[in-house]
């Protein structure tokens, strides 16, 4: 059997595209996110976002708190849904653990909150996080931050109709058995092909680390997308906790409002549109990340963005 004790995830799962960050985009953007996560200093905003590969080890924290896009994990989590959805009862793990995992991503440290709400409404039962390796792991950092986000789905009431997530932290509580292809289980996951196929969707050119798009383009990150798609087939009071923990609320002063739509050139994901029936933009909450670059970037002090909740 190959020993995999010492394999982390790298700088390669990393997929990084600088023209996504706020920073890059508006240089006195304040975000520092993916700095203020980082565990070993390998970010650096000082001259525009870089990443030194010497001190990256691949945990991908960084990619679940981005909310431009700008980090992405590279690896294809439909592959995951897809692998999980064909067995009753799961077992997600890193590279470390490929040998008692059904499937694996490069660091367990790249799950955001969205990706574990997709995880517990696209699967039944129980889900097993095998973190097993982790005790010893350079990037056992992760673990706190991980049952954190956890704790807080969990105390948002948005885990309660899915599926149940463990942690795992011995190899004595996991069952990793065989993948099962038995009638039920082939309806069960008959019935997740909608989210597979939009996963498949976000899949789509991973085979770089770095790329770049038009300053001037629009692309909603990959967990926005996640959510969005996994939100479309909730019952209407998980929508609701949804709405609460997930959206924002982009709105504008109508006194102090220009109409001047820098704010809609700004915006990364297109959330804001040029309105057709009036100067001021137009705004939807399904592609907003709550970024702030907006507000940041009016000089008019016109934009307001809030939690959605109570809408
Ligand atoms: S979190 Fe994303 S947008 Fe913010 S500074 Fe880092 S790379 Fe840029
Ligand atoms: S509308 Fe504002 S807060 Fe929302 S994604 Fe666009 S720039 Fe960010």
């Amino acid at each position: 059997m190959p020993d995999s004790s010492n394999l982390t995830g790298s700088r390669d799962d990393l997929r990084i595209d600088r023209s996504r960050c706020l920073r890059m985009r508006f240089s006195d953007s304040g975000c520092r996110r993916c700095l203020d996560i980082c565990p070993n200093g390998a970010v650096s905003l000082d001259d525009g976002l870089s990443i030194n590969s010497k001190q990256c080890r691949g945990c991908l924290l960084c990619t679940a708190v981005c909310p431009a896009g700008a980090l992405e994990q590279g690896s294809d989590f439909s592959a995951c849904l897809a692998q999980l959805s064909r067995v009753p009862e799961p077992v997600l793990g890193c590279v470390r653990t490929n040998e008692c995992s059904h499937a694996t991503m490069a660091c367990l440290g790249s799950l955001s909150e969205e990706h574990l709400f997709a995880l517990c409404h696209a699967l039944d039962g129980r889900l097993t996080l095998n973190l097993s390796q982790c005790g010893d792991c350079p990037n056992s950092a992760m673990l706190a931050i991980l049952a954190q986000r956890l704790n807080t789905l969990s105390a948002s009431g948005l885990s309660d109709e899915g599926c149940c997530i463990v942690l795992a932290e011995s190899a004595q509580d996991i069952k990793c058995r065989a993948e099962s292809v038995d009638r039920r289980s082939f309806f069960r996951s008959f019935g997740k092909v909608l989210l597979q196929n939009a996963a498949v969707i976000l899949s789509n050119t991973r085979e770089q680390t770095e790329q770049r798009t038009d300053y001037t383009g629009k692309r909603l990150p990959m967990r926005r997308e996640l959510l969005n798609r996994t939100r479309s087939r909730l019952s209407l009071e998980l929508e609701l906790l949804v709405r609460t923990h997930f959206d924002t609320c982009v709105s504008f002063d109508n006194s102090s409002c220009t109409g001047c739509q820098g704010c809609v050139a700004i915006c990364p994901t297109g959330a804001l549109m040029t309105g057709v029936m009036d100067e001021k933009p137009v705004f939807d909450y399904l592609l907003c990340t709550g970024c702030g670059l907006c507000r940041e970037f009016c000089l008019d002090h016109a934009v307001r963005v809030t939690p959605r909740a109570g809408l």
